[in-house]
């Protein structure tokens, strides 16, 4: 009964012919909103608000841009800036510290304390702003395609483009399921709501706190929506490990014809959507997953694509994804046209998209298929050093899994030139509620199990560090990768890498050879000597803080230096 109330839909055919015709922004101020669906939540204690429960991303399109929160580009997107923040603020993170979660997180920079009375009492806050407010968003959804681990998620939005997003990035319970449904965790996100730092407990006015006893994660002060989809990912990496027995992951996951899973771990910027959306194979997804005894599966329902230097005839499927209902973030446009600049770095650099899975042709059903036949670690190594493509024995890439190495542009400063190495352990350290030694455990034992092969794939540089050199074709990573999924890697000869130990292959289908080998692109040898060098140091130091929680086959697995 309490559906067909929500149903209430807005006069479909105008919807529908609009979209059509999406560059008409125009046409979205001239329909009526008092129609959308509204419902009570007295559980909340939203008692004044109105609240839009539910909405279609339609309506909650036409609402953005009737809010003048946001615009459609040429092709139908929803285009909204996110405001001050442009990316995550790791420094603004905080988790509940009590009874149940003192003794099992690993407190550190990521997992920052925070005494509940903080909470309770920023969340009461929250509350009467938000209900201070003519309405509200409310969206129910959940979180991991398999059955067994769904967890129910309800998400309430100070605005429509932040339920968007929640459409567009958890996974969509069908009509019936909503009928009935119980919401597990609550997200709470109200990007205009500011703490009070002196007497909130927080640093700034910005703010995530997930209290694991209320199940909550409370956002405000930002309305970067990856604070959504990773809050919701950390809590992941806490419950499905200690409770179900399930590896959760930063990765990125595709399935051959076959039925061969691969899935790719990087840290940002390293290739984990791009490389994953293949149209040889079915996508599971480009982020997060679970492994459990026989399935990898999807946390989410969506992807959250980099925008910048997106073009068509790199990477058609993201391209064509940016359509009526995507959610287009911080991008400009070319002067005078509703075209996004995709090269533009004016808002920032990581301008974003966010789509529903069944945006990509090629999403497997269910978003869930079986163990990794292969493991493909990212790094985008701006020093130029790591080979393009590696094997690693599983005592590398154990020593590779808690390391999480890669080398960003150290900023967008003119003259800055020099790269930045950062180690972020199973490659998602800012994620990880627990030790990073309770996942390479689990890692471990499922890679021995399940005798799976894993490659090191520098996405970075070659022919020399940033500056220097170049970033390596995005089709020759793509090439090395196919090779290494259809096996022609296995039939090729290796040179094992005098520094890092490493087997490289010294052939590759469609790759020159020349490119294979990074030192022999340096026309500087001695550079490459030393600054290989530099970074087989820089990875045995960050490894000293893991010493004592590995054996010795994993420990010796380090580079050498001289
Ligand atoms: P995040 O965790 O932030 O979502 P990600 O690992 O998914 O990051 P991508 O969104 O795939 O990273 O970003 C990789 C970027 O690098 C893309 O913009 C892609 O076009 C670019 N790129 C350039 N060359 C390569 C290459 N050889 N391999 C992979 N990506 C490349
Ligand atoms: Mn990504």
């Amino acid at each position: 009964m309490r559906s067909k109330i929500l149903i209430l839909k807005l006069t479909l055919v105008s919807f529908h012919l609009l979209f059509l015709f999406p560059s008409t922004n125009k046409n979205y101020m001239s329909i009526a909103v008092t129609n959308f669906p509204t419902k009570q939540f007295s559980q909340t204690g939203l008692t004044n608000t109105r609240i839009r429960y539910q909405l279609t991303p339609e309506e909650l399109t036409v609402q953005t841009i009737q809010r003048n929160e946001g615009v459609l580009n040429n092709t139908g997107a929803l285009c909204i800036n996110t405001g001050e923040f442009t990316g995550r603020c790791p420094l603004d993170k905080f988790t509940v510290k009590d009874a149940e979660t003192e003794s099992k997180i690993n407190w550190n920079n990521f997992n920052q304390p925070i005494d509940e009375k903080y909470f309770l009492q920023l969340r009461r806050k929250v509350f009467a702003y938000l209900d201070s407010k003519k309405e509200v968003w409310i969206r129910d959804c959940y979180a991991c395609a398999h059955p067994e681990y769904r967890i129910n998620l309800r998400v309430i939005n100070e605005n429509p483009s932040g339920n968007l997003f929640a459409y567009n990035m958890f996974l969509r319970p069908t009509e019936d399921e909503i009928e009935n449904f119980s919401p597990e965790w609550m997200v709470i996100q109200a990007p205009g709501f500011k703490a009070d730092p002196l007497v909130d407990g927080t640093r700034q006015q910005n703010f995530v706190i997930t209290s694991f006893e209320n199940k909550t994660i409370l956002i405000g002060g930002t309305g970067y929506t990856g604070e959504i989809k990773k809050g919701i990912f950390s809590v992941l990496n806490y419950v499905l490990p200690v409770e179900k027995n399930v590896l959760t992951m930063h990765c990125s996951a595709n399935v051959g014809k076959r039925g061969d899973v691969a899935i790719f771990f990087g840290l940002s910027g390293t290739g984990k959507t791009t490389l994953s959306a293949d149209p040889q194979r079915k996508l599971i997804g480009d982020d997060e997953h679970g492994w459990n005894n026989d399935s990898v599966f999807n946390f989410e329902g969506g992807c959250y694509a980099k925008c910048i230097d997106l073009s068509e005839e790199k990477e058609p499927a993201i391209y064509h994804a940016i359509r009526p209902g995507a959610l287009v973030e911080n991008v400009t446009f070319i002067d005078d046209t509703d075209e996004i600049d995709f090269h533009s770095k004016k808002i920032t650099e990581n301008t974003r998209v966010s789509y529903p899975l069944y945006y990509i042709n090629n999403a497997i059903e269910g978003l869930i298929a079986g163990t990794p036949k292969n493991i493909f670690f990212l790094t985008c190594d701006a020093y130029g050093v790591l080979p393009p493509i590696s094997k690693l024995t599983p005592a590398q890439a154990m020593y590779q899994f808690i390391s999480g190495y890669t080398a960003k542009v150290a900023g967008t400063e003119t003259g800055v030139t020099e790269p930045k190495a950062t180690f972020s352990a199973c490659f998602g350290a800012p994620f990880l509620p627990l030790h990073p030694g309770y996942y390479a455990e689990m890692f471990g034992k499922r890679i021995k199990k399940h005798n799976v092969n894993v490659w090191l794939v520098n996405t970075g540089w070659i022919g020399g560090g940033y500056g220097v050199g170049t970033r390596i074709k995005l089709r020759y990573t793509r090439a090395m990768i196919a090779a290494a999924l259809n096996g022609k890697l296995n039939e090729v000869e290796y040179k094992t890498d005098n520094v890092f130990g490493i087997m490289v292959p010294k052939t590759c289908p469609d790759v020159p050879d020349a490119l294979l080998n990074p030192r022999s692109t340096w026309t500087n040898k001695d550079a490459y000597d030393k600054r290989a060098n530099d970074l087989a140091n820089m990875f045995i130091k960050n490894f000293e803080k893991y010493a004592y929680c590995v054996n010795e086959e994993i420990f010796f697995a380090a580079p050498l230096v001289v």
